[in-house]
């Protein structure tokens, strides 16, 4: 298959405009906020207002139905700006997978009806005993009547403190394991929803992570998301959606740890010369821009497949998992050049380095990348 390494100008378009946002409400604040660990409300409000806050929504519900490619470039500018910030502008876009995968017309209504306007959408996977194995999930959605009744407690749930509604898995069959898994809407205002405890990270300090508790939550039969028992397939399918996400976080990152690096060895004399005289900095340089290029082509690769409709999932992992790798690689590269300026936090490359961790972990550490690439090799 063909692929066009070339931006389409419409493309280009959505890239200026996430460039110069990033410019203008980002990159003057990330400091701050990451510092503060505070949560970003003027920046997501002000990406509604450039038309960015639910890229994913499809036209028909009021959204920019922005194609995935798209999507991945206006992380990657967001991510060169603050992986937090970024963290939390792409979080619309993780919840809505489920629904796009599994949602009817009505749900589809529902769910944009509330992320259009303005709202935020939580995705509610991951449990104290329920990590890298989904299927160990021990949330229960109960069906009474037409109704489910949910109970169960979520952690580590990106801007669950702020969401306005929640795609949580549950299970409607424990004896079932992973195959009784189910995906449902829930809005944020159903009883018994609590707030629990808010984490305090080493990295991307700006995204809220949670806990959310659910205490005989109910919600209508209608807002299962496909049937029951669909909740792991949607669930392993979203990742597939979202992990070339992650990995242009991952790049932004990265690219902004490069160009730090790049500017610093310009001015920064040694021995009356500056160091990036020096062939071993240079050659240095040359290798992070070598990763950094190549992991943003693993991930317009990924997307390129997912938009012709072709199998994709074996790329999405590798895409996620290298462009991880090198998000740490590069950042750990740009703080040592920069020696103690680089260890300080007088410097961007320490919160660099602290960002690109994450995109190793969430939607699925690297080593279960491994594992899902492994088993397509091994078919
Ligand atoms: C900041 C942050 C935000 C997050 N946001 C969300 C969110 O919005 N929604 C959500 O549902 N979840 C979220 N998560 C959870 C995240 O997806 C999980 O942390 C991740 O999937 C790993 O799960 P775990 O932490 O339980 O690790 P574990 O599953 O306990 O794994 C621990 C270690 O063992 C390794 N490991 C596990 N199993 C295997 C295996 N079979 N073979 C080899 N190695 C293995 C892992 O790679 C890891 O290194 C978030 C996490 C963080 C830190």
């Amino acid at each position: 298959m063909m692929m066009d390494f070339l931006l389409t100008p419409e493309q280009q378009k959505y890239q200026e405009l996430a460039r110069k946002f990033t410019r203008e409400y980002i990159l003057p604040v990330a400091d701050e906020y990451d510092r503060k660990g505070e949560f970003p409300w003027p920046i997501v409000k002000a990406v509604k207002e450039i038309g960015l806050n639910c890229m994913t929504a499809p036209k028909d519900y009021g959204g920019p139905g922005l194609d995935s490619v798209t999507i991945s470039v206006v992380m990657e500018e967001f991510a060169y700006g603050c992986g937090g910030i970024a963290t939390t502008l792409g979080g619309n876009g993780l919840s809505s997978y489920p629904v796009l995968i599994a949602g009817t017309e009505e749900q589809k209504k529902l769910f944009f009806g509330i992320l259009v306007p303005g709202g935020l959408g939580a995705f509610a996977l991951t449990e104290p005993g329920a990590g890298s194995d989904a299927g160990a999930v021990s949330t229960v959605a109960r069906k009474v009547g037409d109704e489910y009744v949910i109970n169960g407690t979520k952690c580590f749930i990106t801007t669950g403190a702020m969401a306005d509604v929640f795609i949580v898995f549950a299970s409607t069959n424990p004896s079932l394991k992973h195959r009784g898994l189910s995906a449902f809407i829930v809005e944020r205002d159903r009883e018994g929803i609590a707030i629990g405890h808010e984490e305090h990270k080493m990295g991307i300090r700006s995204s809220n992570t949670v806990e959310v508790r659910f205490k005989d939550t109910r919600v209508p039969a209608s807002h299962l998301l496909g049937k029951e028992g669909d909740g792991f397939k949607i669930a392993m399918q979203t990742l597939d959606m979202a992990r070339p996400i992650v990995g242009s976080i991952a790049v932004g990152i990265a690219r902004a740890a490069l160009e730090e690096c790049i500017n610093y060895v310009k001015t920064r004399t040694d021995g009356g010369k500056p160091l990036a005289a020096d062939q071993a900095i240079q050659f240095r340089l040359a290798d992070m821009a070598i990763k950094v290029e190549t992991a943003r082509l693993m991930v317009r690769r990924a997307l390129v497949l997912k938009e012709a409709g072709l199998p994709y999932s074996k790329e999405s992992a590798m895409a996620k998992t290298l462009a991880g790798d090198v998000a740490m690689e590069v950042t750990a590269e740009a703080v040592e050049i920069m020696g103690c300026l680089g260890y300080s936090k007088d410097s961007r490359v320490e919160k660099l380095m602290r960002d690109a961790k994450i995109t190793q972990i969430y939607e699925g550490t690297n080593q279960v990348q491994r594992i899902v690439i492994a088993n397509h090799l091994l078919r």
